[in-house]
């Protein structure tokens, strides 16, 4: 009965309440997803390899893991979730990232946090997507999250069409942290890692706070080495 019950509401739900992909708008069968399997199974995973050897910026960095390459579908859905206000999709992509890159497959992680928003513009939108994510896999991590282990004193403009050098100069004393973190090992969440600039100044930072070890994680990245 309860069963019956269940399926008439999820019924009656479907049709209140469709559940489409964002994608290609598709139904979506699982209701806690807003991406369908058929467009899910197009992103590319790195099949969790550390490319800290690769990264441009890798000061106080000791680990950095991405889950799928930034192609197109992984782009849009970034890009969704960063303008649209879609905190469930967020969530959606940390939990997918945590099938990716298996917590047991790491070092030890003692608490996630997210890289604070990175423009005046972003502050305006009042969301950070990367606290989003932040939390949709810490839960399928099963690892704490707190948001506020970084402030953010310098807002600038986007990065995206700044040089690799220009990068690493924009992130220059861009933020501070107030916390004392008892060698804890810390994962920092963002949606991209490109050269890793911004990342590093963020595990510097925590780093002289006391942090034992960073690791960064990220949805996506462009390519490793970039
Ligand atoms: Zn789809």
């Amino acid at each position: 009965m309860a069963y019956l019950l269940q399926s008439v509401f999820n019924g009656i739900k479907d049709i209140v309440y469709p559940n489409n992909c964002v994608i290609c708008n598709n139904y979506v069968e699982e209701s806690q997803n807003c991406i369908c399997k058929r467009c899910f199974s197009r992103f590319e995973p790195t099949w969790l390899e550390d490319w800290i050897d690769k990264l441009r910026f890798p000061e106080g960095i000791d680990e950095v893991y991405s889950s799928w390459y930034a192609i197109d579908a992984v782009n849009d859905i970034i890009h969704n979730v960063k303008y649209h206000n879609q905190p469930r999709l967020g969530e959606e992509l940390g939990r997918r990232m945590a099938a990716e890159i298996p917590i047991d497959e790491l070092g030890e992680i003692d608490l996630l946090t997210a890289i604070p928003l990175n423009s005046v513009k972003n502050r305006e939108r009042g969301y950070n997507q990367s606290e989003w994510i932040c939390k949709g896999l810490a839960k399928a991590w099963n690892v704490p999250y707190q948001y506020n282990l970084l402030k953010r004193i310098k807002y600038t403009s986007t990065q995206t069409d700044l040089s690799a050098t220009e990068r690493k100069k924009n992130m220059e004393n861009a933020f501070t942290s107030t916390n004392t973190i008892d060698s804890l090992s810390i994962a920092i969440v963002d949606d991209v890692i490109t050269t890793g600039a911004t990342l590093s100044a963020c595990a510097v930072v925590l780093k002289n706070c006391g942090a034992s070890k960073i690791t960064g994680v990220s949805c996506c990245t462009p390519q490793f080495g970039y």
